[in-house]
């Protein structure tokens, strides 16, 4: 779906997406998830162009802390600059302080991928450490079970004696007995 940054024309393009689109490498293989994306490209100073637009998406995440997997919705705004890649100095361009809080991206070559641009927002709005719910109770570390589901009777003070250290501990007092 390569575009070719000559095809821009001076007033812009705009380009409506709703595709499945591979998003990442999960554990389990590849997360599909059906996008909706709106993209707005304009050309603006020095090759670059400027994007706005809207992603929707509702991939399924695991959840970091019980391992369940749940749909996070993604509801993203776009807003960035999108600059050339120097190829004889591959190193961007610091950061320029004043220039507001547009953020800069950089493409490569004669060409604009816009899934590629689209994939890349999803990621940038998906959670470091996904939570079905912020009050997640998670797994019992010591049983497994699943405590948003039923309680297990690995109770704390259970978890308390029996871990290793205490066991440990029992063993020192032995010895100096
Ligand atoms: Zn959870
Ligand atoms: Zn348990």
């Amino acid at each position: 779906m390569a575009i070719k940054i000559t095809d821009i024309p001076p007033e812009g393009l705009q380009l409506e997406i709703a595709q499945e689109l591979d998003l990442f490498e999960s554990g389990e293989g590849t997360t599909s998830a059906a996008v909706a994306a709106s993209l707005s490209i304009n050309p603006a100073d020095e090759s670059g162009f400027h994007i706005t637009g809207r992603v929707q998406c509702e991939p399924m995440l695991e959840c970091s802390r019980c391992l369940s997997r749940f749909p996070y919705r993604i509801d993203t705004k776009l807003n960035f600059d999108l600059s050339p890649l120097n190829t004889v100095d591959s190193t961007p361009p610091e950061h320029e302080i004043g220039k507001g809080e547009l953020d800069t991206e950089f493409y490569e070559g004669d060409e604009i991928d816009p899934l590629d641009i689209v994939r890349e927002q999803l990621l940038l709005a998906i959670p470091m450490v996904p939570l079905h719910d912020s009050g997640c109770k998670g797994l019992c570390p010591v049983c497994g079970t699943n405590r948003n589901e039923a309680d297990c009777r690995c109770d704390k003070g259970a978890w308390g004696k029996n871990n290793a250290f205490s066991v440990l501990k029992d063993i020192f007092k032995k010895k100096k007995e």
